[in-house]
């Protein structure tokens, strides 16, 4: 891992000409100058400064000298929160997808490149849902060993087997086993794929699985589609990944017991299409299955228009970034908004302050202002006017330090 340390921190240095190591941010006062914020809440701020001191925001003056980053011209943000990724999941030497759980060193520096990629895109926190091979990289990353987004980990999802899923006991015991492994939130596949919907976990088992996770203190995703949304969301689950074939009755279910929703509105299908050769034929994607996937696009679109006209529901980004999406997880923004017709606003907030709500760390991240942890980006151009902005990522400060500065 070493010669990987020393390479990033190498590039991090020589190609944005930023500080490298924690010691230099620590103490010193920056000061950034910016013409437009938006605070992450859905208001906005403008010509203004941001002072940072350590890893927190300190506070808003438009007096604060002097200025370290002149961010002017840019749109300044929160860092984003991707809620829905599997870090480690990439392509192998041959090219050919290599999954979320291949632990060959070449996989091992994969997923490290993964985390970068996905900070320099402007995620500066990932929710990681599939994997402990998320573990080792999420504490490194923690330690300031390595450049990525702070991640949170479900460690090794519970995937519904019917019967072989075992007990209520012994699925309790499955959930605790994930705690002490060190998971931040609890994943669960309680469905098939939107092509084969049924349901994977009976009402007892999720009841199970959900119960003893708020029991540990854990959130739980859970992947569901149709008969399974409304099943989650009576077990008292925390968020449904996905959803589609969910009747409005179920969303309805869902404001009034506050469980959250994250649908995807195309990248993670278009993904599969755009890297169709490295995807097909490896374990999970037989090549008939691709046209499929096409054709479901529009459905996934639905589902979202759906879910936009029920009032109160609380929609979350989460984009399911696998192999060759780490990096471009900002499409999902540009689908929301373009194929969705999603609210440009309401899908940076979505990323934002909303997500960090969801993620129980409303008081740390997602929205800039004093107090807050200072994941700040900045953007060439308007997402509110133009939503490909999002792929214009020229700042990115994570916990008072400087990955990216392009200005
Ligand atoms: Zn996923």
């Amino acid at each position: 891992m070493r010669a990987l340390i020393i390479s990033l921190c190498v590039l991090s240095v020589f190609a944005f000409g930023v500080p490298s190591s924690t010691s230099q941010t620590q103490n010193k006062q920056i000061v950034i100058a910016a013409s437009t914020i938006l605070d992450g809440k859905g208001g906005g701020l403008h010509d203004t400064r941001i002072v940072i001191e350590g890893s927190k925001i300190v506070r808003i003056d438009p007096n604060a000298t002097p200025v370290n980053y002149d961010l002017r011209g840019l749109t300044v943000m929160p860092g984003w929160i991707d809620s829905h990724v599997h870090i480690t999941w990439s392509f192998g030497p041959d090219g050919k997808n290599a999954g979320a759980g291949s632990t060959t060193p070449y996989a091992t520096y994969a997923a490290a490149a993964n985390a970068w990629a996905t900070l320099m895109a402007g995620f500066t926190t990932v929710q990681s849902v599939g994997s402990p091979n998320d573990l080792p990289l999420r504490d490194a990353v923690a330690r300031g060993a390595l450049p990525g987004p702070r991640i949170l980990t479900s460690a090794e999802p519970l995937i519904g087997r019917g019967e072989q899923t075992g007990t209520p006991d012994e699925i309790r015991a499955f959930v605790r086993k994930q705690k002490e492994a060190g998971a931040d939130l609890i994943k669960i596949f309680a469905a098939g794929s939107v092509r084969r919907p049924q349901m994977l976990l009976t009402q007892e088992q999720l009841n199970a699985a959900c119960d003893e996770a708020k029991k540990l203190g854990l959130r739980t995703l859970v992947h569901a589609y149709k008969d399974a949304v409304r099943a989650a969301v009576v077990a008292g689950c925390t968020q449904i990944e996905h959803g589609p074939l969910a009747t409005d009755d179920d969303l309805k279910l869902m404001v009034q017991k506050g469980v959250w929703l994250d649908p995807q509105a195309g990248l993670v299908m278009e993904n599969y299409l755009l890297n169709k050769d490295k995807f097909a034929g490896t374990p999970g994607y037989p090549e008939e299955v691709f046209p499929a996937i096409k054709e479901m696009i529009p459905a996934y679109h639905d589902f979202f228009k759906q879910a936009l006209k029920i009032p109160g529901l609380k929609i979350l980004f989460g984009s399911d970034a696998v192999a060759g999406a780490h990096g471009r997880n900002a499409e999902e923004f540009i689908d929301r908004v373009r194929d969705a017709h999603a609210d440009p606003m309401a899908a940076m907030v979505s990323a934002n302050s909303l997500a960090a709500e969801a993620l129980g760390m409303g008081n740390q991240i997602g929205s800039i202002a004093p107090g807050l942890d200072a994941d700040i980006i900045a953007l060439e151009g308007d997402p509110i006017k133009d939503i490909t902005a999002v792929r214009r990522v020229d700042f990115v400060m994570r916990s008072g330090i400087v990955y990216k500065d392009k200005k």
